[in-house]
């Protein structure tokens, strides 16, 4: 893997901090107490803090790192409403087809939310609406999802078309596929402006950010909750975990039903022009129908690939051997692009959970909103609103998915250890597939 035209090893931070860089640490001081402590800055974290604040209550935001530092400064920037990740006909048949309605229906509701908030709060973050595009790893992925979306279409409207093989390089500069699905209304953003966008207008509303303060216990006390961090501890009257993929030790129940599971991207140095327009002539944002899938665009200004995957390592990594299985994936799919230095590549947990479904609610008198399962760019920006509104007792507060059982991973350090082997039988599964 070649780095950015020299003998220097890429970049190990997210490329979206070139132009959003984290803010540099500062000694902020630990607040004696607030209405409501929130666990974890990302877009859950601090779409509940600006619906609190703006609500008139006093919030404080704990971070154990920079603000932001997690999945939602330095995530793949393609916004969707997560409706794809269970086939509706499971769905159904696990809900019946009026819970399964409400369901995807509210999908495509977080996904609204989102674009209408950086709509209103005017945040620049390149979000365009520029469709997705899906490629079918065999021909039977590519009948599934063609049942699939006209299945989404007929219980909830989702505008889509199918485009068979032989159209494909109008999508997609490789043969790889055999054929795909454009959902036009799907997005994309740059997450680390949008992420500070978002900060701005938290702490304009009120909100006090803590940075670089972890979070080790929460404690529940007469007068609410005891927040416990490394610098010192803060009375809350309600606190709302929001730490995702991060999830540790400082609420071992939520950690136990979140399984952290890493994604690395690859941004390269800037291509032709015309290369860039032949790989992604629409400038979509892509993904495929693979178990252990690709997720790639181009940035907002054209001009790079921005690959993203899996990485040889489950653990935050600064060893470029670690990526190179992910570049022989993308030059697989795009052998023009096996002479373009990689400049950045980096990685970052997202929070699994065993239903595939995000959760949100109470437990033991603390509010938790996560599990996006990979797709968390519209439902954490959602979810953290509804989870206020739900503290602040507002009948808007319900959703769709409030009575989902939440269980826990049986074994769960045991099973974290296990997804390197899990992950190997996915991509067995989907080398089976593939060979149809
Ligand atoms: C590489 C990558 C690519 C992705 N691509 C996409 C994509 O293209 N589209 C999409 O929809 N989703 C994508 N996701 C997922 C998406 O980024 C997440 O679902 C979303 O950002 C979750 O937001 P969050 O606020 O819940 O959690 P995060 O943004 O992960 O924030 C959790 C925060 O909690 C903090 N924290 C943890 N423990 C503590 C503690 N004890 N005390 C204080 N703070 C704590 C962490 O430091 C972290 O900053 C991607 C994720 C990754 C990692």
């Amino acid at each position: 893997m070649r780095s950015g035209g020299s003998s220097a090893p890429p970049d190990f931070k997210p490329w979206w901090w070139e132009a959003a860089p984290p803010a540099a640490p500062r000694d902020v001081p630990l607040p004696p107490g607030a209405d409501v402590a929130v666990i974890g800055s990302g877009y859950t974290g601090l779409s509940a803090a600006l619906t609190l604040a703006r609500a008139g209550r006093h919030v404080v935001v704990l971070e154990a790192n920079a603000a932001g530092y997690g999945g939602s400064s330095r995530n793949g920037g393609q916004v969707g409403s997560g409706n794809q990740k269970i086939p509706v006909a499971e769905l159904v048949g696990r809900f019946g087809e009026k819970r399964a309605r409400a369901l995807l229906e509210e999908g495509l509701a977080m996904l609204r939310h989102t674009s209408e908030l950086i709509q209103r709060e005017s945040i620049a973050c390149d979000f365009a609406r520029v469709g997705r595009f899906r490629g079918a790893i065999s021909p039977a992925h590519y009948d599934a999802m063609a049942r699939d979306l006209d299945s989404l279409h007929r219980m909830v409207g989702v505008a889509f078309f199918m485009v068979p093989r032989s159209e494909q390089h109008a999508e997609i500069g490789t043969d790889a596929y055999h054929g795909g699905s454009v959902l036009p209304d799907d997005a994309a953003l740059q997450p680390a402006r949008f992420h500070r966008g978002l900060l701005e207008r938290a702490v304009a509303a009120g909100v006090e950010l803590v940075p670089h303060t972890s979070v080790t216990s929460i404690e529940r006390a007469r007068s609410g909750t005891v927040v416990h961090t490394r610098r010192g501890r803060l009375a809350a009257r309600n606190a709302i975990i929001a730490t995702n993929g991060y999830a540790g030790r400082e609420c071992p129940p939520l950690a136990r039903r979140i399984m952290p599971i890493g994604s690395a991207i690859l941004a390269t140095q800037e291509l032709a022009p015309e290369l860039a327009s032949r790989l992604i002539p629409k400038g979509r944002i892509v993904g495929n129908t693979a178990r252990v899938l690709h997720y790639y665009r181009l940035s907002p200004d054209g001009r790079r690939m921005l690959f993203g995957g899996r990485m040889a390592s489950e653990h935050a990594t600064s060893d470029v051997r670690d990526f190179a299985p992910l570049h022989r994936e993308m030059i697989g799919l795009f052998p023009e692009l096996s002479c373009v230095a990689i400049t950045h590549c980096w990685s970052g947990y997202v929070g699994y959970t065993r239903d595939v479904f995000p959760h949100l609610g109470v437990r033991d008198g603390i509010h938790f909103a996560m599990g996006y399962c990979g797709t968390g760019v519209a439902r954490a920006v959602y979810f953290g609103h509804k989870i206020a509104l739900k503290l602040l007792d507002r009948p808007d507060g319900r959703t769709a998915f409030d009575d989902l059982p939440f269980h826990a991973f049986p074994f769960h350090a045991l099973a974290k250890r296990l997804v390197p082997l899990a992950v190997s039988g996915h991509r067995a599964r989907d080398w089976l597939d593939r060979r149809g």
